[in-house]
């Protein structure tokens, strides 16, 4: 399965978090390295729906698709140099689907910072630059290589242009998730170097109650990531709302004046940034949030749940979330307005799709 995996300096609330994300109990060290060995947590994708769909079918099962989350030791300056921990970083990193950098935001004399000052735009210059400096040395690697493809005819000129072009963006110190977002480069068309920047990027923001609430900190810090997304959450109060029941956590959540935990919404946007989304199963078993790629067919979405429904597919029959739930989960009420769609084997997916699928055995 696909993985987010969280990087950060030191100190940062890197454990802090993960450790909130998990529900575990790993002891957050205020020291480096205390994160060595990547820790891997599964965390349910939050969906409102589930419970009201569990509702209307009288099940109490409920399924939620799932966003997992790798813990990856601390970074040091150098690491692209194999210096310390560098390798085993950017053998983690290399696994990973996704990037999810913590950037510490908040103030706190007594937790020390690895560079000395709270400086968030620095924090990320740091580690991204390792990981530039990591990728511009898979590509000094490759181009030799590629040059002599060339010509043999073994690769096009244009492949080679945009390995080339790759290179001059990570020279000038920019991510290649960054330049693609901007239109620079197609990410496809490097795909072969598997670069670490290539991969997509959110940047979880640690910050204090007082920066949570203050606008113009949020502006400055979204704006210096984007188009990627900012995420902004206080890892020490994530960490309290896992130790209470949901009714309290709700309490101290509407207390803060917050909608929905940072955790949640980091999920959800993890997940996003996967190319993930989900379809629906709704009967007496069980209401399930079932986990495809952006863009799936009907008959992948069916090999999701078993091989031989992909296999034996005939059609699938779909009502979408809003109307299900207007009908009362009425399938006779669904049927007769006319909102129960047969859909055939080219039909994309679409986010808040029920389904039910028709096979051959
Ligand atoms: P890591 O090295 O990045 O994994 O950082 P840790 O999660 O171990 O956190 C380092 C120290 O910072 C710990 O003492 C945490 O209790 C503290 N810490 C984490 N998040 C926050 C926060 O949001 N505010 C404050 N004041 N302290 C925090």
């Amino acid at each position: 399965s696909l993985t987010i995996g969280i990087v950060g300096l030191p100190n940062v609330g890197k454990s802090t978090m993960f450790n909130a994300l998990t529900r575990n109990n790993v002891l957050a060290e205020n020291y480096p390295f205390a994160t060595i060995e990547p820790n891997t947590g599964i965390v349910p994708l939050p969906d409102d729906r589930l419970p009201v769909l569990a509702k209307l079918v009288h099940t109490e099962k409920i399924v939620p698709a799932t966003v997992t989350f790798v813990d990856i030791a601390g970074i040091v300056k150098g690491a692209s140099e194999g210096e310390g921990l560098g390798n085993k970083f950017l053998a983690n990193i290399r696994e990973a689907d996704a990037i999810c950098e913590v950037v510490r935001a908040f103030e706190d004399d007594d937790i020390v910072h690895v560079n000395g000052k709270v400086d968030p735009a620095d924090d990320i210059d740091t580690i991204n630059t390792e990981l530039i400096l990591a990728d511009l040395q898979t590509i000094e690697n490759a181009l030799p290589k590629l040059e002599k493809e060339l010509r043999g005819k073994k690769v096009t000129p244009e492949y080679v242009n945009a390995v080339n072009e790759a290179k001059k963006i990570l020279e000038a110190g920019e991510t290649i998730d960054h330049a693609a977002q901007a239109g620079k480069i197609n990410k496809d068309d490097i795909y072969d170097l598997h670069l670490l920047t290539a991969k997509p990027f959110i940047y979880v923001f640690n910050v204090d109650d007082a920066e949570l609430s203050n606008e113009q900190l949020r502006k400055k810090l979204t704006d210096l990531v984007a188009p990627a997304k900012a995420i902004f959450l206080n890892a020490q109060f994530e960490a309290d709302l896992t130790e209470l029941d949901e009714a309290d956590a709700r309490e101290m959540l509407e207390d803060a004046g917050l909608k929905e935990s940072g955790l949640d919404q980091l999920a959800r946007v993890g997940f996003d940034i996967l190319g993930l989304q989900t379809f629906l199963t709704a009967g007496e078993k069980e209401v399930r949030a079932w986990q495809i790629h952006k863009g799936w067919t009907a008959p992948q979405a069916a090999g999701v749940i078993h091989t031989d429904f992909e296999r034996g597919f005939i059609k699938a029959e779909i009502v979408s979330y809003d109307d299900f739930v207007a009908a009362n989960g009425s399938m006779n009420t669904i049927k007769e307005e006319g909102k129960l769609r047969l859909e055939g084997r080219d039909y994309v997916m679409q986010d808040g799709d029920i389904v039910e699928f028709k096979f051959n055995v």
